[in-house]
């Protein structure tokens, strides 16, 4: 058996990519491994979004090396690859900085990996830029991937691909490409095998996901809603999530769902930005901030409990003081269960890039705080809002500490409860007994006594 260790960076896409990558090269011998150190095969699948995110590639790839240097002097030797965005975007120019990688391969070829290793190994092509696929193939990759092997309580499913969008600051529509759907009896197949090896719960992936509009059964054409519906038939299938969503294609169908589909979890991540009518169109997200806030009001409508999360950015070129109060202003009113944050990051190629009026680097840090500060605080006050309910829990992983394990609550909140290994891989009642900055403590009903129960009901009342 050859080791293979594969890193992911960035979105949830990139860890189902990764997980398929690892389907795709386990017939050519290679298991998954922990670490690089005395691995045969490295893949790094990379991330774009940010100049950080991709920087980071280059320092790890120099450590990389140093192994790789170790096991040639030992005889051995070890094949790198960089697959995702990164590879989408920079290509050969990942060959000049780092002549030792092996491989570069895009997040729509990746199934070609197995023909990749194989030009490196037995064709001479190690190190010389040889090894290199970028296409956007015809055929799609997932009607040439193997079935997958899945496994977990919780898994990914990807059913839609790239996005028309085309926000200014945003890369994805240049390193994975134009609006793709499978169609529905690949997804549900793939759904079947998934839940027949465990899975209770699937967070179906998109860059554009509700933007879905797959080859139905009959040939007819169906929308993310439908499609739900269809998926939630699956008698083993407990919970559905979906991410990522635009605003502008929350279709009245699938809000309507939410206030009547029990499988689908009443948490949404609904990226917004910003909260400035200006910088929503500088950005190109083709609405406002007003659309948006009736989108959450009718989902609120449709599913009263339903909470949300976002991705704002802020410093955003030309934005202003009161652009970014604007900003806060819809933080505050929304009110969300948590909510991703970042300083605007120029990315080669995208047109808010070449903008001329770029923001100050210590005024994006002095904004960021701020609203990491207000999201903080609304995070805890939801989490705080559980103590004393009893909510159902999926419990896909281990704790920190010796027999505690950890899952996650129907809003996405990650709850933590001691002495539960008994019940790792279930869906479990849980009364909640402490709510912190980003996460949940509780107990499991059915260990709680009673009395201890009652009191514990009681704290709310
Ligand atoms: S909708 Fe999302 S993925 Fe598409 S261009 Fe905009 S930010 Fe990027």
């Amino acid at each position: 058996m050859k080791k293979l260790y594969i890193k992911s960076y960035g979105c949830q896409m990139n860890v189902y990519d990764s997980g398929r990558m690892a389907d795709v090269l386990a017939p050519l011998g290679f298991t998954q491994a922990e670490d690089y150190i005395d691995s045969d095969m490295v893949v790094l699948n990379t991330c774009h979004i940010r100049e950080k995110a991709s920087e980071k590639i280059y320092s790890e790839l120099g450590r990389i090396r140093q192994e790789k240097e170790r096991r040639k002097k030992l005889g051995g030797d070890m094949i790198i690859a960089v697959a995702g965005c990164v590879a989408q975007a920079e290509g050969h120019e990942i060959f000049s900085r780092a002549p030792f990688v092996d491989i570069v391969v895009g997040p729509q070829s990746y199934h070609r990996l197995p023909e990749l290793v194989a030009k490196v190994e037995s064709h001479g092509a190690r190190g010389n830029g040889l090894a290199i696929d970028l296409d956007f193939p015809e055929v799609s990759k997932f009607d040439l991937l193997p079935a997958p092997s899945g496994g977990g309580v919780s898994e990914f499913l990807s059913i839609q691909e790239g996005c028309d969008q085309f926000c200014t600051f945003c890369v994805v529509p240049y390193t994975r490409g134009a609006e793709y759907s499978r169609n529905v009896p690949e997804i549900y197949r793939e759904a079947l095998t998934l839940t027949q090896n465990g899975a209770i719960e699937l967070t179906l992936l998109g860059q554009n996901v509700n933007a879905y509009h797959g080859l139905g059964l009959d040939g007819e054409t169906i929308n993310l809603a439908k499609l739900i519906r269809h998926l939630a038939k699956i008698p083993a299938l407990k919970r559905i999530r979906y991410t990522t969503s635009h605003p502008l294609d929350m279709d009245d169908e699938l809000i309507a769902l939410h206030g009547t589909e029990e499988k689908l979890m009443p948490f949404l991540h609904l990226p917004v930005q910003s909260g400035s009518d200006a910088i929503l169109k500088a950005m190109n997200r083709k609405h406002d901030a007003d659309y948006y806030r009736k989108v959450i009001e009718k989902l609120r409508h449709a599913r009263p409990d339903i909470a949300f999360s976002s991705d704002f950015i802020v410093g955003f070129p030309g934005e202003t003081d009161e652009d970014f109060a604007a900003t806060m202003e819809l933080v505050r009113e929304i009110g969300y269960a948590q909510a991703y944050s970042f300083k605007y990051s120029p990315r080669p190629g995208t047109p808010a890039a070449d903008k001329e009026s770029q923001v100050p680097e210590a005024v994006k840090d002095e904004r960021l705080q701020q609203l990491q500060e207000l999201i903080s605080h609304q995070q805890r006050k939801f989490n705080e809002s559980f103590v004393g309910r009893e909510t159902e829990v999926l419990f896909d992983r281990k704790g920190k500490y010796e027999g505690q394990i950890m899952g996650r609550s129907p809003w996405m909140q990650s709850v933590h409860v001691k002495d539960g290994e008994a019940y790792a891989g279930r869906l479990m009642p849980v009364v909640i007994t402490e709510g912190r900055g980003s996460s949940l403590a509780g107990e499991i009903v059915e260990f709680a006594s009673d009395t201890r129960y009652n009191t514990l009901m009681r704290n709310t009342k």
